[in-house]
C-alpha cells in the first residue's frame, strides 16, 4: 500500500507531556479528607508523573504489569492514570464501596502487582490483605499519619527522574488501565483500556457536541475514578487542558455545592441520586450558592428523569444526559439537542434530552430483537448492541463471557433500547429487567420514569414479581419526598395522565425509605426482587 500518513502512536504520554507543557500552570484542585485543599498545576502532574513511572520501572514493573489504586479522586490518583502507563504498566482502579473479599476476587484476578493506596483507606486494605499478595504497597498520606510498617510511603517515589529521563516507547494498542465491571449479577469482568482507546474517547468527549470540554472549563468528575475511569473525565481535562476539582472523599450536596461555588466550576458528572441530592439541596436554600451560569451536569449511569432535568435547568444547571458502560471506555452517546430538533419546541427537546442520545462519532449502535418486543410509544424495542474504537473486544481472562460479543463483531450491552427517527437511543429496560406480562413486554424504566416525574415521589424502581396467570407483574418501589405520603389509586391515575397503558399498571406500590443500591448507585433490582419474593397483592392488601 502507498504510504500516506505517519503512523504517529496514538499514546497517553502525548496527552499529558502537552498539557504539562501547554497548560503548564492550569490547576488541579484536591481536597483532601479533613477538608483541605491541595493546589497543584498540570507542570506538577506531568513531573510527579514521571517520577511516578520512574520509580515504578525501578520497583520492576514490567509493560503490561497491573498497578491497583486504592483512592478517592485526587491529584495522587491522577498521577497513578497517567504515570503507570507511562511506565508501561496498567492501573486497574479498584473500587472502595465493595465488600472486601470481592476487591480480593479482582485483585487476584487481575494478578495486580503493586498497590497504591491512600492512608484513609489502610483499614480497608486490611481486611482483604490476608487474600492477597502485592509485591509493593505504596501508600499516599492525605492525613498526617506517618507511613511505617511493611508499607513504603508513595511520596518518596516522588524524587526527579535524573537529566534526558524519557519513559519507554509505547504502542497504541497496549493497555493503560483496568476496571472491573460493576454488574448487578455475575462475577466482575475486568476491561482494560488500551492507550489508543483513552485517547480517541479523550477527543470524542471533548467535541462540542458531546460534552464540550475545553480548556476554559473548571472540571468537578464527582464520579469516582474507580468507576470507568471517572467517565474518562481526567483525560478529556487534560487533553484540552481544563482545570480539575476532585472532591476527596465529600461528596455530599453541601461539601460538592461549596466546591462549585469556590472553584468556578463549570461542569461536573454523575449519577442521578447524587444530582437528586444536589437538586434538593440548591431548592432548600435558594441563593445560598452562587453558581457559574449554565453550569452543566453530566448525568448517566442510570436514567436522568425528564423531571429533574426541567428541574435542574429552571435552577441554572443544564443537565447532558449521556450513556456508557465500564466496556466502552465509557461514553457511548450523548443527548444533546439535535439542530432538526430546534423548531419542534420545547417539550420535544426534553423528551430527546431525557433519551441517552446519539451516539459519539465512532461509535456505532444497532438495535436487534430477539422475538419483537414494542415499547408503549409502539417503536421496536431491541437490544442495544455496539461497537467501535473505545468499545472492548474481550473481558480480560473472561472465556466464559465471550459470548457477550456477536459473531460478527458486536458488544452485546444488555440494555433494551428503542432507536427513534432521529437516531436518539432510548433505554427501556435491562435484559434481565424487562417484564412479560400475558406474553407483552412492560418496560419497567418507562414506568420508574414517570412514577419520579410525580410531585410526591424522590425515587421509584419497578420489578416483576410472579403472578399465576399472567407470569410476571409489574409492582413499583417508591418512595416518598420528604414530608409526603403517597395513595396508590393517585400514583395509578398519575401514570395514565402521563400515556401508560391501563394493563402496564402496578399491581402494587411499596413504600420504602430508599432503594437498595450497587457500589456505582444503580438500583440493585436483585435485592429487591429478594426482599419482595413473597408479595401478593393479597399480602399487601391492594
Ligand atoms: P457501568 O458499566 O457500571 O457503567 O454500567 C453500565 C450500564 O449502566 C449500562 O449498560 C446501562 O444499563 C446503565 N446506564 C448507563 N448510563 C445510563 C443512562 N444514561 N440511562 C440509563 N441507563 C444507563
Amino acid at each position: 500500500m502507498v504510504a500516506t500518513m505517519m503512523n504517529a502512536q496514538l499514546s497517553l504520554n502525548h496527552i499529558i507531556e502537552r498539557a504539562g507543557t501547554l497548560f503548564a500552570d492550569r490547576e488541579i484542585v484536591s481536597q483532601m479528607p479533613d477538608k483541605s485543599v491541595r493546589r497543584h498545576t498540570y507542570a506538577d502532574l506531568l513531573r510527579r508523573s514521571r517520577s511516578l513511572a520512574n520509580a515504578l520501572i525501578d520497583a520492576g514493573l514490567q509493560t503490561g504489569d497491573r498497578v491497583a489504586t486504592l483512592m478517592w479522586n485526587h491529584h495522587a490518583h491522577l498521577e497513578a492514570y497517567h504515570g503507570v502507563p507511562m511506565a508501561g504498566g496498567v492501573y486497574h482502579t479498584l473500587n472502595l464501596r465493595l465488600a472486601p473479599n470481592d476487591i480480593a476476587y479482582i485483585v487476584n484476578h487481575a494478578k495486580d502487582r503493586f498497590l497504591i493506596v491512600d492512608d484513609v483507606l489502610l483499614k480497608l486494605y486490611a481486611a482483604f490483605a490476608k487474600d492477597v499478595s502485592f509485591e509493593k504497597v505504596f501508600v499516599v498520606s492525605l492525613t498526617d499519619a506517618p507511613v511505617d510498617g511493611p508499607f513504603v510511603s508513595y511520596e518518596s517515589l516522588m524524587a526527579d527522574v535524573p537529566a534526558g529521563w524519557a519513559p519507554p516507547p509505547v504502542d497504541e494498542n497496549q493497555g493503560a488501565g483496568m476496571c472491573y465491571t460493576s454488574g448487578t449479577t455475575g462475577k466482575p469482568k475486568g476491561v482494560i483500556y488500551s492507550h489508543r482507546a483513552v485517547a480517541l474517547h479523550s477527543m470524542g468527549s471533548a467535541m462540542t457536541d458531546t460534552l464540550a470540554i475545553s480548556q476554559h472549563d473548571c472540571v468537578l468528575p464527582m464520579v469516582p475514578m474507580f468507576h470507568a475511569n471517572a467517565w474518562g473525565l481526567p483525560f478529556t481535562c487534560a487533553m484540552v487542558g481544563a482545570k480539575q476539582v476532585h472532591p476527596g472523599p465529600h461528596l455530599d450536596p453541601v461539601s460538592l455545592l461549596d466546591l462549585y461555588e469556590r472553584e468556578k466550576v463549570t461542569i461536573s458528572a454523575g449519577v442521578p441520586t447524587v444530582w437528586i441530592g444536589i437538586q434538593q439541596t440548591v431548592s432548600q436554600n435558594p441563593g445560598k450558592w452562587t453558581l457559574q451560569p449554565d453550569m452543566r451536569m453530566v448525568v448517566g449511569g442510570s436514567a436522568a428523569p425528564e423531571a429533574m432535568i426541567r428541574d435542574m435547568d429552571k435552577l441554572g444547571m443544564r443537565v447532558i444526559h449521556a450513556w456508557g458502560m465500564t466496556e466502552t471506555t465509557p461514553l457511548g452517546s450523548v443527548a444533546n439537542v439535535k439542530q432538526s430538533l430546534i423548531d419542534k419546541g420545547e417539550d420535544a427537546q426534553y423528551a430527546a434530552r431525557a433519551k441517552q442520545g446519539i451516539p459519539v462519532p465512532f461509535v456505532e449502535i444497532r438495535a436487534v430483537g430477539e422475538d419483537g418486543p414494542v415499547a408503549h410509544d409502539g417503536q421496536a424495542m431491541g437490544e442495544l448492541q455496539v461497537r467501535g474504537p473505545w468499545v472492548a473486544a474481550s473481558y480480560f481472562d473472561f472465556p466464559e463471557a465471550n459470548d457477550r460479543w456477536t459473531d460478527d463483531g458486536w458488544f452485546r450491552t444488555g440494555d433494551v433500547v428503542t432507536i427513534d427517527p432521529d437516531g436518539y437511543i432510548k433505554i427501556t429496560d435491562r435484559t434481565k429487567d424487562l417484564i412479560k406480562s400475558g406474553g407483552e413486554w412492560i418496560s419497567s424504566v418507562d414506568l420508574e420514569n414517570a412514577l419520579m416525574g410525580h410531585q410526591d415521589i424522590a425515587e421509584a424502581a419497578v420489578i416483576a414479581y410472579h403472578h399465576d396467570k399472567w407470569v410476571e407483574r409489574p409492582l413499583a418501589v417508591v418512595v416518598p419526598k420528604e414530608g409526603r405520603t403517597v395513595d396508590a389509586g393517585a400514583l395509578s391515575d398519575f401514570l395514565i395522565s402521563q400515556g401508560i397503558a391501563k394493563w402496564w399498571l402496578p399491581d402494587g406500590f411499596v413504600v420504602k425509605d430508599a432503594i437498595p443500591r450497587t457500589s456505582t448507585g444503580k438500583f440493585l433490582k436483585a435485592k429487591l426482587r429478594d426482599e419482595l419474593s413473597d408479595w401478593t397483592p393479597e399480602s399487601s392488601g391492594s
